[in-house]
């Protein structure tokens, strides 16, 4: 039952070929809601790869679009010209992004998102006259990539120690997550509204005009799935409001329909000022990433006082013409099918099935919201072997695949997925946790 414990054993760095071959799971094919591994089994994906593949895999209008575009036009530079496709690419996203943001940045992944972002965020700041704002706020647990600045806004506190010094003049508000009292807790949790007011209590520390920025998931994915109380985020809206703080929503979980709605700004109400978003927006088929942004802070952004000489913004794949043939034909395959909202019809029938496994051996909390979830496991005392990545070793050879992070098991699977698909994957889950010691 020995339990592997290197980080090897999740992450493969692709280096070489002895380590393909050493790896015990490879996936070799997928189609809708499963892989297929190398040794022939199918594997239920419960967790749209890397929360990313929300419409399921090898959809053929995206494999079809893709094909195309890469047989007319492979690349075009985004710089001093440009290409139709990235353009009505761009317009489809502002027309269906949350009321104001009608301005998109492209990037390539994730992490790119978020450091753009941060970039906009200062960069608007200084031309709104406003150049004592330099600091950025996160959020404790919150996760931005790998890049620096996301590193220094995020809330791991391990990955930042790695690397020394990161970007200065960085803070970070308490997360919301308070397990003693939203044990079990159905959607957003009741309690822990009021620690939105702990954003005031740095402001005060560091005095809010230096501040630039507040950057926060709203819902927290990747450190267990951490849900918002409610009101929480309108507070911290009204609290940048009040400051002069920029907002800035990481989506790049919440965005595409998880929760049920388009993006979590939808959800919850709250329009950020700039919201980040990466992995569905191509139905994680190929690297992209869409930054979005108000009127105003794009054109500060882009006509700024240093712009162009001396300043310039973009990447050499920014809108590349396969993503964004890969993105009209994910939106296509998203509106076709009803699936930036088909989590909310499901939500409840997945919020029943993931608390069916209250009461099972070592679970302490579920938590849901749309379609993602979260089953939190009771630590093995004195021992870093985590009970959850056993779950996860058991559930793959059972055939399903779910996603631990510390002592959390964390669901989203693909939002195509059937009421018959979440019982069985559900139902790996519990077996999994009766077989664990
Ligand atoms: N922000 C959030 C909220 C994420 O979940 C992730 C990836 N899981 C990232 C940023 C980084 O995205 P990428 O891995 O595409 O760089």
């Amino acid at each position: 039952n020995a339990v592997p414990n290197d980080l090897s054993a999740f992450w493969m760095p692709f280096t070489s070929n002895r380590q393909f071959k050493q790896s015990p799971r490879m996936l070799v094919s997928a189609k809708d809601m499963h892989y297929t591994a190398s040794d022939g089994r199918k594997i239920l994906d419960g967790t749209a790869g890397l929360w990313c593949v929300n419409a399921g895999h090898c959809r053929p209008k995206i494999t079809e679009a893709i094909q195309q575009q890469a047989a007319e036009l492979d690349y075009a530079p985004a710089f001093q010209m440009g290409h139709p496709i990235a353009f009505e690419f761009a317009n489809r996203l502002v027309d269906m992004a949350p009321k104001g943001l009608d301005h998109v940045f492209f990037t390539n992944s994730g992490s790119e998102s978020v450091e753009t972002a941060l970039k906009i965020a200062l960069a608007y700041q200084r031309v709104a006259g406003q150049g004592s704002r330099t600091r950025l706020i996160g959020r404790e647990r919150g996760y931005h990539g790998v890049n620096f600045g996301g590193i220094s806004v995020g809330g791991i506190v391990g990955n930042r120690k790695m690397f020394g010094t990161l970007l200065t003049g960085v803070d970070h508000i308490p997360h919301t997550h308070q397990p003693g009292k939203n044990a079990f807790t159905r959607g957003e949790p009741e309690h822990g509204a009021e620690l939105a007011d702990e954003f005031e209590r740095i402001i005060t520390l560091h005095d809010a005009s230096t501040i630039a920025a507040l950057i926060v998931e709203p819902v927290a994915g990747s450190t267990g799935v951490l849900i918002p109380p409610k009101g929480y985020l309108k507070r911290l809206r009204e609290i940048c409001d009040k400051h002069g703080i920029l907002l800035i929503f990481d989506e790049v979980i919440t965005g595409f329909g998880r929760l049920g709605a388009p993006f979590a700004a939808d959800y919850f109400g709250v329009i950020p000022d700039i919201m980040v978003t990466a992995k569905g927006v191509t139905n994680g088929v190929i690297p992209m990433g869409a930054v979005f942004v108000k009127k105003e802070i794009h054109d500060a952004f882009m006509t700024g006082p240093e712009h162009l000489i001396e300043f310039a913004h973009g990447y050499t794949y920014s809108g590349n013409p396969i993503a964004a043939a890969a993105g009209l034909a994910t939106l296509e395959t998203y509106k076709e099918e009803g699936l930036l909202t088909r989590g909310e019809e499901l939500a409840p029938y997945w919020e029943d099935a993931l608390h069916s496994l209250k009461g099972e051996p070592h679970v302490i909390d579920i938590r849901n919201i749309g379609l993602i979830g979260a089953v939190e496991l009771e630590p093995i005392a004195g021992q870093p072997t985590k009970r959850a990545f056993s779950a996860f070793l058991k559930a793959y050879e059972r055939g399903a695949l779910i996603r631990t992070t510390g002592d959390i098991i964390a669901m989203s699977p693909p939002l195509i997925i059937t009421k018959g698909q979440i019982n069985e994957l559900i139902d790996h889950v519990r077996e999994v946790l009766r077989m664990i010691d």
